[in-house]
C-alpha cells in the first residue's frame, strides 16, 4: 500500500514526510483493518512532523481523523462488521486499569496509545484499529466532511467543557481554524454568543458568516467581558491576553497539544477573581460518543479544503503558513459513489 512516514523530523519546509509504499498491516485479534477513504490534516501531524511532539517510533504514519470502509476484523472483532464506515481518531488505547481509566477519565490514561504517533496513521491506504476505540459515523456526513469531526470536533467539544460556559453565555475564541470552526457552531447552537480573535482574514470572514459577534486580531480586546475563552492558537503570549478579558470567575480553556511558553503571569490582573486557566488532554471515548451525536443533530458544518495523497506534505506546508481556512483533509482513495461529498445513504444503519 502508499503511505506517508516521518522520514527526519525537522521544518515542514525540509520536507520531513516521505511517502512510499509499505506492506499492508493486518489486524490483530481485537482489531479492524480499515479501507481508509480520507484522513483529516491536524495541527498535531504538523508538531509531529516538524519534531515538536518527538515520534514515538521510527517512520510512524501521521494522521488521526481518519474515514473508511472495515475490510476485515480480527478474530475476537464482532462489533463492526466487514463494510461499516467508521472513524479512527487520536486516542487508540489506554490501559483500563490506572487509576485515571477506572475513574472515568481514560484521557489521562498513564499508558495511552495515540493513533498516528504511538501506532500508524491514516496517511496511508490501509490502517488497523482496535474495535474498542473505533466510532460509527453519522449517515448525515459524507466522508470529507466527517473526518475533521474525528480530532478537531471531539477536542473542540471537550473545550468547550472545560470552558464551562454556561447557558447563553459569551465565548472567546483566540485561533479560528479547523477545531475553533467547529466550536464555533456548537456554541451558538448551544445559544452562546461568540467572540473571535485571529490573525487570518480568511478566517474572520468565516468566523463572521458563521454568526459571531465581534471579530477581531489576535491580540484585541472583545467589547464585553467573556464567560469563558478556548486558545486553539498555539501561542503561550495569548495566555495573558486571554485571561485579562474574562469577566470574574471566567474559565480559559488551553485547546492545543502543544503551546509556545506562557509568560509570567500578573496574580491580581490575570488570576483573581477566581478566573480560571485549564489545559485540554486528549479526550475519553464517551466525549467522542457525545460529541458525534451533537454533531449530526445541529448539524455541523465543516468548511473543508481536500488535497490530493500525493500533496499531504503541500497540505502541511499551508497549515503552517495559515493558507488553509477550516479544516483540511487528505484524499487517500478516489471519490466514489460512497465516499463523494454527498451524505452516505448505503451500508449498515442507515435509514
Ligand atoms: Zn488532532
Ligand atoms: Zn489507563
Amino acid at each position: 500500500m502508499r503511505a506517508w512516514w516521518v522520514g527526519r523530523p525537522g521544518a515542514i519546509s525540509t520536507r520531513p514526510l516521505e511517502m512510499g509504499e509499505r506492506g499492508n498491516p493486518k489486524p490483530k485479534a481485537n482489531e479492524l483493518l480499515i479501507d481508509v477513504s480520507v484522513c483529516g490534516i491536524c495541527r498535531t501531524d504538523l508538531h509531529l512532523a516538524e519534531g515538536d511532539l518527538p515520534p514515538r517510533h521510527q517512520h510512524v504514519v501521521p494522521g488521526h481523523e481518519a474515514v473508511g470502509v472495515v475490510l476485515e476484523t480480527g478474530t475476537n472483532s464482532s462489533t463492526f462488521q466487514p463494510g461499516d464506515r467508521v472513524g479512527v481518531a487520536w486516542l487508540g488505547g489506554a490501559c483500563g486499569t490506572c487509576p485515571y481509566c477506572r475513574r472515568g477519565d481514560e484521557n489521562l490514561c498513564l499508558a495511552p496509545v495515540f493513533t498516528g504517533w504511538d501506532r500508524d496513521g491514516g496517511y496511508a491506504e490501509q490502517m488497523t484499529v482496535s474495535q474498542d476505540f473505533a466510532y460509527r459515523i453519522p449517515d448525515v456526513f459524507a466522508d470529507e466532511k466527517a473526518a475533521p469531526l474525528l480530532c478537531s470536533g471531539i477536542i473542540g467539544y471537550r473545550a468547550l467543557k472545560r470552558a464551562d460556559l454556561r447557558p447563553g453565555g459569551r465565548l472567546g475564541i483566540y485561533g479560528f481554524g479547523s477545531s475553533a470552526h467547529l466550536t464555533a457552531q456548537m456554541a451558538i447552537h448551544l445559544g452562546a454568543s461568540v467572540f473571535v480573535m485571529t490573525r487570518s482574514e480568511e478566517a474572520r470572514s468565516l468566523a463572521r458568516g458563521l454568526g459571531a459577534e465581534f471579530v477581531g486580531g489576535p491580540y484585541d480586546v472583545p467589547p464585553v467581558l467573556l464567560d469563558a475563552a478556548i486558545l486553539f492558537a498555539p501561542v503561550g503570549d495569548l495566555v495573558p491576553v486571554a485571561l485579562r478579558a474574562l469577566d470574574r470567575g471566567g474559565t480559559l480553556a488551553v485547546a492545543g497539544i502543544h503551546l509556545s511558553d506562557i509568560p509570567s503571569l500578573n496574580y491580581t490582573t490575570d488570576l483573581f477573581y477566581e478566573r480560571q486557566l485549564r489545559s485540554v488532554t486528549a479526550n475519553t471515548r464517551a466525549d467522542g460518543h457525545e460529541f458525534l451525536a451533537l454533531a449530526a443533530e445541529i448539524p455541523l458544518a465543516p468548511t473543508t479544503t481536500t488535497y490530493p495523497f500525493e500533496e499531504a506534505d503541500r497540505a502541511l506546508d499551508d497549515l503552517a503558513a495559515d493558507r488553509i481556512t477550516g479544516s483540511a483533509v487528505l484524499r487517500v482513495r478516489p471519490a466514489t459513489a460512497h465516499n463523494e461529498a454527498e451524505p452516505f445513504t448505503s451500508g449498515r444503519g442507515a435509514a
